[in-house]
């Protein structure tokens, strides 16, 4: 899956301002492509779990459809641990046609994606699958 550079940047910024909690978003483009990330609200009263805003989930649902895009993706970060599913990731995973993006501010080097700090996965039936981020300007 390609992601555009100024998305990493978006996605680095939001996890970093609201860490020691942890931030979630919306991931914009096609099959192949996120062309943006959006934030979106935490609903969850937990600091180290998150649940997307409906209002704003269903907001990016209309702005993607307007530009002819659609909805590919959620982001949320981990300010304490690895860019890895969590458990409860795993267990509450509800959309398998998303790529659950993860980012880890805390092991952010260089470069997000080739430290690892941001991954890609699909979460499907209890178990992760890693995709390859390869980022474009
Ligand atoms: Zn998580």
């Amino acid at each position: 899956m390609v992601i555009v550079r100024s998305a990493v940047d978006e996605i680095v910024r939001h996890a970093q301002a609201e860490s020691p909690h942890e931030c979630c978003g919306l991931l914009l483009g096609d099959a192949a492509r996120i062309d943006t990330a959006t934030r979106a609200r935490n609903d969850s009263p937990d600091p180290t779990r998150y649940r997307v805003n409906p209002e704003d989930h269903f907001g990016a649902i209309h702005a993607a459809r307007a530009t002819g895009r659609r909805v590919v993706g959620v982001y949320h970060s981990h300010p304490h641990s690895s860019a890895s599913p969590s458990f409860t990731d795993l267990a509450e995973a509800s959309y398998p046609e998303y790529l659950y993006l993860i980012v880890s501010p805390s092991s952010l080097g260089e470069d997000p994606v080739d430290t690892g700090a941001l991954r890609a996965y699909w979460l499907r039936d209890g178990r992760a699958i890693v995709e390859a981020l390869r980022v474009e300007a």
